[in-house]
């Protein structure tokens, strides 16, 4: 049988002639799926050829040497701008040593079915126009975005400089088949799996001080953006430019070996940003999980060694959980959406969660979760409000509040040299 989704043929269909296609092929499940060329992993070649009067092509004399597979699409009166209607005819073939032959052909309804079940839980279609940036995708990254994609999210921007690491595989959703790829292309490749209309673009770009420019303009393209790196500079990057492009950051963090972990979401001019929270719990920003050398090495400014000490996937999950939740609400904002209820839920900058009383921590000496309701407990979330910071450097008044603490007027040429505009 040979597998191709309706998405596919239609945009190919659009119109006539003859275009090479990717084949995927599962011989033990007598099964070769089509897929686009670029941006998926295939084993052979196939073509499809698109046609208004299909009798007269012979399917022996166009394509490629290497064809596996051949598929006709005969274009009937009705049929406009390449939109998949009942006038396409498609007839699949494959090739069995020197000859072509007449293959059952399936064609997977994507575009009325892929999100049919979400009928009144979901409103996928508010999606559609959306975009979600998300820098780092380890193993919190990676889950976040899969969930978004399978909420209904066409739109996504990947950037992370990494390639799989066999290390990384328990704790990722990709698999063995993908180690030694970047992160971001592989992870494009599973996004497009998931819903072949996927828009992903990728950049292979460590996030620092020379990637500003890049990282600017994709966070203005954004409706929302996912940080998910694992050192602090990167954070503090990608909290500026959010604050002062007014976009929404969601910032996920394990604590070590991942007993547990917070969100941290940021809404510019409405909640506290990432700089503030540094100022404000400095120990809460601290504790951060150890899932790999490098990172090992980054932290590790004194001689005394720090251990790799990564978690297990099941306890970053409902972190990542968490943060593609927050995502949605922000893509869902504005809207008549029947997920409006949660906005009175989740109010809070921060969330905290945690999978297990760690000893030597702030929650170690937590009850233990019995049939308690009362008091904070493993396996639950947990809203913390902290205010926002007036004189953060990034998104307060840092002038006015050094001027008030100083019993100073700043000059106009003070507030010239820092860039601020008013003293309160
Ligand atoms: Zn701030």
């Amino acid at each position: 049988m040979i597998v191709a989704t309706d998405t596919l043929i239609a945009c190919e269909a659009a119109t006539p002639g003859a275009r090479p296609l990717g084949v995927v092929v599962r011989p033990d499940e007598g099964i070769h799926t089509l897929v686009p060329l670029e941006g998926h992993s295939v084993h052979g070649t196939g073509t499809l050829l698109v046609s208004d009067d299909g009798a007269s092509v012979n399917i022996y004399g166009v394509g490629q040497d290497s064809d596996m597979v051949r598929v006709l699409t005969t274009r009937g009166p009705g049929t406009q701008g390449g939109a998949l209607s009942a006038s396409l005819d498609c007839r699949a073939y494959i090739r069995i040593g020197e000859r072509w032959i007449r293959d059952e052909l399936t064609i997977v309804p994507v575009q009325e079915q892929l999100y049919s079940r979400f009928g009144g839980l979901l409103e996928t279609d508010v999606r559609r126009e959306k975009r979600v940036l998300a820098v780092g995708l380890g193993s919190g990254g990676s889950p976040a975005v899969a969930h978004l994609v399978q909420s209904g999210v066409m739109q996504f921007d990947l950037i992370d400089p990494d390639r799989l690491e066999i290390g990384n595989i328990m704790r990722h959703v990709l698999g063995v088949s993908d180690v030694g790829r970047f992160k971001t292309k592989a992870m494009a490749e599973f996004l497009r799996n998931k819903n072949p209309c996927a828009l992903v673009r990728t950049w292979e770009q460590p996030i620092g001080w020379d990637s500003i420019d890049l990282l600017r303009s994709l966070v203005k393209e954004s409706d929302v953006v996912l940080g998910g790196t694992d050192n602090r500079l990167s954070k503090v990057i990608l909290n500026r430019i959010c604050v002062e492009e007014s976009k929404t950051l969601i910032l996920g963090t394990a604590f070590r070996r991942a007993y547990g972990g917070q969100v941290l979401r940021i809404r510019p001019g409405k909640s506290l940003c990432y700089q503030c929270f540094l100022q404000t719990v400095p120990e809460q920003a601290k504790d951060q999980e150890i899932a790999s050398a490098e990172q090992a090495e980054r932290i590790a400014y004194s001689d005394r060694p720090v251990p790799v000490e990564p978690g297990l996937s099941l306890d970053i999950a409902p972190l990542s959980h968490m943060v593609a939740k927050l995502a949605l609400m922000e893509l869902l904002r504005g809207t008549q959406t029947t997920l409006a209820s949660l906005y009175e839920d989740f109010v809070a900058p921060l969330y905290i969660w945690t999978n297990r009383r760690e000893p030597d921590t702030d929650y170690a000496q937590m009850e233990p979760l019995g049939f308690d309701i009362d008091g904070m407990h493993v396996m639950r979330w947990y809203g913390a409000a902290i205010p926002r910071n007036p004189g953060c450097p990034v998104c307060g008044d840092f002038i006015a509040e050094l001027s008030r603490e100083h019993h100073v007027a700043a000059s106009s040429e003070d507030l010239q040299f820092f860039g601020a505009s008013s003293v309160g």
